[in-house]
């Protein structure tokens, strides 16, 4: 049995027992793991009610060879991120990062994913801070985009000329977009569309901040064909009523 300690971020809880909870945490060390916090349902508990999703902090947990679930010791906050579920907007897109990195993260330490994370999260707090309107669905993209996958939007999926003005179509399948010569596949876009999803791709906020569009439905469209292979992604469908 062995003592670490690591930064930590909460993806998402259960409870287990009348008492304890079970953590599923990002760690700056050890990738993604799972702890059982022992009493912290408990109203004295030391953890007192800190350990819920986007919440950042320094975990102390025993660990053991070949099992699965830590027992953690001690957690000191560093980040609340207190506000996001007063958006629904930026409560829905902050669950999907976390989900993503529970279901996509490699079982190893990641650091580029784990910067990714916490860079999204920031962003979505100073947005419940600042009143802004913008859902940061750019933080989904970078996110995509330290898991490995990114669209191809510079050339045709199809006969890989380049993508210039006109008609084009958004073929998830394929991973990218299409061009009007190389037929069907996907909705089509509008100029303005295009222009938006390029920035959000780009890790650029969107340029009106006031409309999500079909931003939300094609994002998780790239999502469900390129990283979830098959698996049910909770947060998705909330992903797409984004409007
Ligand atoms: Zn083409």
């Amino acid at each position: 049995m062995s003592l670490v300690t690591t930064r930590a971020v909460v993806l998402q809880t259960y409870r287990y027992s009348e008492t304890s909870k079970i953590l599923r945490l990002m760690t700056w060390e050890l990738g993604p793991c799972s702890a059982l916090a022992r009493g912290a349902l408990r109203p004295k508990s030391r953890f007192g009610g800190l350990l819920e999703p986007f919440v950042e902090g320094e975990a102390t947990f025993f660990t053991k060879d070949g099992r699965d679930l830590h027992t953690l010791s001690d957690f000191e906050l560093v980040r609340v991120r207190r506000g996001l579920d007063r958006s629904i907007e930026l409560f829905t897109v902050a669950s999907v990062l976390c989900e993503l990195v529970m279901r996509l993260a490699p079982e190893h330490r990641d650091i580029e994913l784990y910067r990714m994370l916490t860079r999204g999260l920031d962003g979505l707090h100073r947005k419940v801070r600042e009143g802004d309107p913008a859902c940061g669905l750019e933080h989904v993209w970078g996110l995509v985009d330290a898991l490995g996958f990114r669209p191809e939007l510079d050339r045709c999926v199809g006969c890989r000329r380049p993508i210039g003005g006109g008609s084009v179509r958004f073929d998830f399948a394929a991973g990218g977009l299409r061009c009007a010569s190389c037929g069907p596949g996907g909705p089509q876009l509008a100029p303005g569309e295009l222009d938006a999803l390029r920035r959000l791709v780009e890790g650029l906020p969107a340029a009106d901040a006031g409309s999500v569009g079909n931003q939300g439905l094609w994002l998780a469209e790239f999502i469900r064909h390129h990283l979830a292979e098959g698996a049910t992604l909770k947060s998705l469908p909330f992903l797409i009523r984004l409007a």
